[in-house]
């Protein structure tokens, strides 16, 4: 073991909660100035942070830096990074061509208050590689694009009601996944994901009020479940003959294909969303489609609907888009699925061999632990021993120097080549063989 991993636990497999505890003791003793700056953090910020997915206990650990594939906190130890920033990370921390990109941004000078070259060629580049994307608006987060998406769908069709599916993660305005939700205001009704007849028969009974069906194609924050094809062609079908308008969330799944999930399903949906990578690592969101619908946002045009942002078009997510989407063409879209769909295989055989109830689901660069056997085609309330053995794994993790969602999530960055895949490998096959006791009877 490397000086810079945390102490093994003593008594391994005694509770579950005794594990826990040890590992909290462990994490806590190594990270002393990521303790001090929660500490200090709490004055001024609620919880001491301002991203709540970021906050766990007993604190979180605090980064300084990084770079490549690699992130170092500020205790001074580095852990090869598979968070990769939730998705938006894809490039790592100090790619060339994003930093090269930046840096002329900023040297032409920011806040120009105006239209410029990259705002339209970024706009080209991303309706030239998604199938259902003519037209695209874009914005500072994904978040906002689902909100302005939605909102779109409601002057198109005349009907505000929406569909979405429970599980489903559109934004902290626009949650659906367990927890303490603090939701806009909209009337949504909730369909279970990869049910097509109970959503159809929603659909159907609700075909007055809702004009919108949005949905992420794979369930990224609900646990990485992807949505089975012929669902997609179903609600595809539905909403059509039903004159909804149908919103693909890719702001997670659009790396899957250059032209995202939509792409690989052959399914189009109407809007899509887009965000985290898109722009390189810089604050983006983005919502398109067809330009019969977008058209509504024509200036050139009488009566057009209005949608200002000071930073929609700011200097560094344009410069840092074209970057972006320059560098990640449809061979790098490939290769990294392929790296991630044959990452979870290996994981997946490590938890048959050891007989454990653990399996990782997801598609290409997105994997998910769950500790549970039998498939899983939607979101279930995990039980307490499911989310106390999802924490083990976290710190497990850390321990052997992998950074992870702290829900357990992985996503692939650009810069994790075969030998960073073989030491997760190894530090899972480790956690699978040392905490046996406990992952067995975890359902
Ligand atoms: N949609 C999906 C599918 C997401 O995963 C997220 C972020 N995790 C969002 C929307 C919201 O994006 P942002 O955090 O940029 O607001």
């Amino acid at each position: 073991m490397s000086p810079l991993l945390d102490a093994a636990a003593d008594g391994r497999n005694s509770t579950l909660e005794a594990a826990i505890a040890e590992a909290h003791a462990g994490y806590a003793a190594m990270r002393p100035r990521s303790a001090q700056l929660h500490t200090e953090a709490l004055a001024t910020l609620p919880g001491g942070n301002t991203r709540s997915n970021l906050f766990y206990r007993p604190f979180p650990t605090a980064m300084a830096g990084g770079e490549g594939c690699h992130v170092t906190d500020v205790d001074g130890r580095t852990y090869l990074d598979l968070c990769g920033e939730y998705t938006a990370g894809l490039f790592g921390h100090s790619c060339p061509g994003i930093q090269a990109a930046l840096h002329a941004a900023i040297d032409q000078g920011i806040g120009l208050a105006a239209v410029g070259e990259n705002e339209a060629r970024f706009s080209r580049l991303v309706c030239a590689r998604f199938p259902a994307i003519d037209q695209i608006r874009f914005t500072n987060s994904g978040t906002e694009a689902n909100l302005l998406a939605l909102a779109l769908a409601r002057n198109h069709t005349g009907r505000g009601g929406v569909l979405a599916f429970r599980g489903g993660y559109h934004g902290s305005l626009l949650t659906f996944v367990a927890g303490a939700a603090m939701n806009a205001p909209l009337p949504v009704t909730l369909a279970d994901y990869n049910d097509l007849a109970g959503t159809v028969a929603l659909l159907h009974e609700h075909r007055e009020t809702i004009g919108a069906v949005i949905i992420e194609p794979m369930q990224g924050s609900g646990g990485c479940i992807p949505a089975q094809r012929d669902f997609l062609s179903g609600l595809r079908q539905v909403t059509s003959d039903l004159g909804m308008l149908l919103i693909f969330d890719e702001v997670m799944t659009s790396r899957h294909t250059a032209g995202g999930l939509q792409q690989l399903h052959g399914v189009l949906p109407d809007l899509t969303t887009l965000g985290k990578y898109l722009a390189g690592g810089m604050g983006i969101g983005a919502f398109g489609g067809k330009a019969s619908v977008m058209a509504a946002f024509d200036a050139t045009r009488g009566g057009a609907l209005t949608h200002s942002g000071t930073f929609n078009n700011n200097v560094l997510s344009m410069a840092g888009g074209v970057a972006a989407m320059e560098m990640f063409d449809a061979a790098a879209a490939d290769a990294l699925f392929a790296r991630g769909e044959s990452l979870r295989s290996g994981l997946n055989a490590i938890c048959a061999r050891h007989s454990v109830a653990l399996q990782f689901t997801g598609l290409g660069s997105m994997l998910q632990p769950h500790f549970r056997t039998g498939p899983i085609i939607r979101a279930v309330p995990a039980s307490a021993r499911e989310d106390g053995l999802r924490e083990l794994f976290f710190f497990d993790m850390l321990a052997s120097g992998v950074a992870l969602a702290r829900r357990g999530m992985a996503a692939l960055s650009l810069p994790v080549g075969d030998a960073h895949c073989q030491r997760f490998a190894a530090a899972v096959e480790e956690f699978c063989a040392s905490r046996a006791a406990l992952i067995q009877d975890a359902a």
